[in-house]
Order: C-alpha cells, then sequence, then structure tokens
C-alpha cells in the first residue's frame, strides 16, 4: 500500500467521519473521484493493516492508528495550503498540490516551513517584502525593502498617495 494513497483516504475518512460518525464506499468514492470498487478494495487493506475498522451498518470508522495518521497528514495539508497561499497560488491549485505534496517531506523541512507560515500569519497585514515580491512576480522589478524610501517605492509609494487621493 503506498503512503500517500494510505495517508490521502485516512484524511478523506477523517473528514467525513467528522461530519456524519461513519463513512462509507460513496462518500470516498466522491470525494477522491475513484471508483467503487477501487475504494472497496482499498477499505479491506486499511482494516487489514489496522487503519480502520468496518461497522455492522456498512460504513466504516477510523482505529486510533488510523485517526492519528489521518490527523498529522490534515496538519501537513493545511500548513501546506496556507504557505501556498502566502505565494500568491490561487485556492484550488493551493489546496490540489498541498495534497501532492504532504506525503513526501522531511520533518526538517516540514517544521522550517511550519514556522515559516507561522511567522508570516503573526502580523495581520500583509508583510511590506512579500508585496515587493508579488511586485517582482508580475513585473520581474526588485524593490529594495526601505521604508525610508517609500515615496520612491512603487508598492507602498503609489498606496500612499491613493490614500490622499480618497480624503
Ligand atoms: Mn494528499
Amino acid at each position: 500500500m503506498e503512503t500517500g494513497r494510505k495517508e490521502d483516504y485516512l484524511e478523506a475518512l477523517d473528514s467525513i467521519i467528522e461530519k456524519k460518525g461513519y463513512a462509507q464506499v460513496r462518500d470516498i468514492s466522491k470525494l477522491l473521484k475513484v471508483g467503487p470498487s477501487s475504494v472497496t478494495e482499498m477499505f479491506q487493506k486499511l482494516t487489514k493493516a489496522g487503519y480502520i475498522n468496518y461497522e455492522k451498518y456498512g460504513g466504516v470508522t477510523l482505529t486510533p492508528k488510523g485517526r492519528k495518521i489521518a490527523k498529522e497528514t490534515k496538519k501537513k495539508h493545511d500548513m501546506l495550503f496556507h504557505f501556498l497561499m502566502i505565494l500568491g497560488i490561487n485556492e484550488k491549485i493551493a489546496d490540489e498540490d498541498a495534497c501532492k505534496i504532504e506525503h513526501d517531506l522531511n520533518p526538517k523541512t516540514l517544521d522550517r516551513l511550519t514556522k515559516f507560515v507561522e511567522f508570516i500569519e503573526k502580523k495581520e497585514e500583509i508583510p511590506r517584502w512579500l508585496e515587493h515580491f508579488n511586485y517582482f512576480f508580475e513585473t520581474g522589478d526588485y524593490i529594495e525593502c526601505n521604508p525610508s524610501n517609500d515615496d520612491k517605492c512603487p508598492v507602498h509609494g503609489i498606496r500612499k498617495k491613493r490614500k490622499k487621493v480618497n480624503k
């Protein structure tokens, strides 16, 4: 059983179980966009490996071991999603790519990225250098991050002028 696939299933199972208490083949089939026979096959593997339990009403729930992996994967997913959003990637792509990257990163990389996202989100407004980066992305022009030089700054200088116009 491939690790990434296993983690995606457990993550999907957890999100459905949180809503309705258990998950059925059709829920996962819809969410992960895979055929019901593949889901059934994966459910059997996950049961055998001790990640899920079959319930009498035809649904499955997570074992503690399965839930642990689901929560860890979700945490990585959310962090990577935020990281990609910070970089300016749109929501849909950020979500899809977070799901691809989440399985293969070294814990050291994860730790550093987590702290990076936390650091950026400490402040409510977008950091100046990140606004400069967005400008760089769009125009290719690099702006030195220097508040005393704001008048000449095409990002922050223009914004100041705009504020004045609004008054
Ligand atoms: Mn994934």
